[in-house]
């Protein structure tokens, strides 16, 4: 019994804290996306094609969330975006003091966009507000199509889903109809890209929703 109240505690604590760094992103017309996958969907190289499709007109940062690290911290400030490195030591997942703290670190009134990596993690990430405007799912096809069945929280609470490395298709089991139907089956709405950071296919879509997107966020 203890244990669930804590765990309540813990989550209405993030919760407020997450409504100040939404507030903070409000006030500055920022777009900010949650993005979340396993490890290996390809969420870094997403980020990477995402800076270098947009930049300059759109402003990117980066809160990188990694168990420990800079790896990924690197690549991002080599494709030329402001960049923070949260090291969670452990820790399975982002909370909203994490990223509040690595909000203080930015130029806020000279971004555009900034995009949360979460840990790599279809569970608890789930749990836990940051802030952002969309939670953004990516799903990579080696994985398998059983993901939005088997993780059904995450897929229900996605603004956003990518399906990346469909350039794969051919050599995994994936079945994009049985995965698409899937994540239909709990959330209605969100946008379903199709897209391989590789080759390029399909990046085009996922661009726009993101610059039309800022341009809903941003400051009138
Ligand atoms: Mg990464
Ligand atoms: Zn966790």
């Amino acid at each position: 019994m203890t244990e669930i109240k804590i765990l309540k505690n813990i989550l209405a604590a993030n919760q407020a804290t997450a409504g100040r760094n939404r507030d903070l992103f409000g006030e500055r017309g920022i777009l900010a996306l949650n993005l979340i996958a396993s490890p290996g969907a390809g969420k870094t190289t997403l980020l990477e094609r995402t800076i270098a499709g947009l930049s300059p007109a759109l402003r990117f940062a980066v809160v990188e969330g990694d168990i420990t690290g800079d790896h990924d911290a690197r690549r991002i400030a080599a494709a030329g975006a402001a960049v923070v490195q949260v090291n969670t030591e452990g820790g399975c997942h982002l909370d909203a003091a994490m990223v509040g703290e690595a909000l203080k670190e930015f130029a806020l009134d000279a971004i555009d966009v900034i995009v949360i990596e979460n840990v790599g993690n279809l569970v608890c990430p789930a749990e836990f507000d940051l802030g952002e405007a969309h939670k953004v799912v990516v799903l990579s096809t080696p994985e398998g199509d059983d993901k939005p069945a088997k993780y059904p929280l995450i897929f229900s609470e996605a603004g956003a889903v990518v399906i990346n490395k469909v350039d794969m298709l051919a050599a995994t089991d994936f079945d994009t109809t049985a995965a698409v139907r899937d994540i239909r089956r709990i959330n209605r709405d969100a946008p379903i890209f199709q897209l391989s950071c590789r080759t390029g296919q399909g990046l085009g879509a996922w661009l726009q929703w993101l610059q039309s997107e800022r341009a809903a966020h941003a400051k009138k």
